[in-house]
């Protein structure tokens, strides 16, 4: 069965924060250069931030320079830091560590350099990841990014020269044995200009496409580390927003 193509100026692979600050950002040159362009999400959740797990913490530079405004277009960055706690646990008690202030307040919780990092979050916020991508996808589609939640990009298209062509989204209604069910829809094409695959860390076609391009050759290895995410219910006296708490020993 043929697939249906459509053609786009940008198709964006992934819908978090990446893929939507770089759809906006796109959007916003357009409009300031007075040009037509036409911006494609493709998300697999089946709704914008619906796979953004993370609770973080959040330094806002990236926003800032994104939607200077975000405050009066009601962003979710509700929580500032107001305080931060470091401790070493031990299995009855806590040692604080004491944690230096940021040099550099212009470059606050940054990685580069600062003494006080990554645990002084003074400037930054508490936020749901989820929430604030969600947030970002409405001003995407307010500056007439086209989103298309419940579709995952599942192979790329390539023109005869080996160049990026656009992505094909994945077939629906397939059962557990690979066969079509009543409910079977073909994947469509989305041809573009230029492709963002903005899929997080371990996308599956950024791999692909690792090896095909030699993306990472004469590179170092990529490392990972494992992010554990638990939400607790503590009692109301406990709870002061704002304050992040490092602990570091017990009980691992
Ligand atoms: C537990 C945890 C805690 C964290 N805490 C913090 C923190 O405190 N502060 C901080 O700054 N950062 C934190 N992070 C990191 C932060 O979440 C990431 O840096 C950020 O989400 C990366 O954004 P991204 O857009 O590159 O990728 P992602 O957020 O992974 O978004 C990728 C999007 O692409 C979609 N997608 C993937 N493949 C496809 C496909 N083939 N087709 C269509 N859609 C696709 C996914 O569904 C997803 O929506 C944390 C991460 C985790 C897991």
């Amino acid at each position: 069965m043929e697939r249906f193509a459509d053609e786009t100026d940008v198709v964006v692979v992934g819908g978090g924060p990446a893929g939507l600050a770089a759809a906006i950002r796109l959007k916003q040159l357009a409009e300031a250069g007075g040009k037509e362009l036409r911006v494609c999400v493709v998300e697999k959740a089946a709704e914008i931030g619906g796979h953004i797990l993370s609770g973080a913490c959040i330094d806002p530079v990236a926003l800032n320079e994104l939607i200077p405004d975000w405050k009066e277009k009601g962003a979710p960055l509700n929580t500032p830091v107001t305080k931060d706690k470091f401790s070493y646990l031990t299995r009855s008690s806590r040692i604080p560590i004491p944690i230096l202030p940021d040099v550099d307040e212009a470059n606050v919780g940054s990685i580069y350099g600062d003494s006080g990092m990554p645990m002084y979050n003074h400037g930054n916020y508490v936020v749901r990841l989820g929430h604030l991508v969600r947030w970002l996808g409405e001003q995407a589609e307010s500056l007439g990014v086209e989103l298309y939640p419940g579709y995952a990009a599942s192979e790329v298209l390539y023109h005869d020269d080996g160049s990026i062509k656009g992505i094909a989204t994945n077939d629906v209604g397939i059962d557990k044995t690979g066969a079509p069910k009543d409910t079977f829809e073909r994947g469509m094409e989305l041809h573009a200009k230029c492709t963002v695959f903005s899929e997080g860390c371990h996308g599956h076609l950024a791999k692909q496409l690792f090896t095909r391009l030699q993306l990472r050759e004469k590179c170092e290895p990529q490392t990972y580390g494992i992010g554990l995410k638990e939400i607790w219910e503590i009692r109301q006296d406990k709870h002061h927003p704002g304050t992040v708490e490092h602990t570091i020993g017990w009980p691992l």
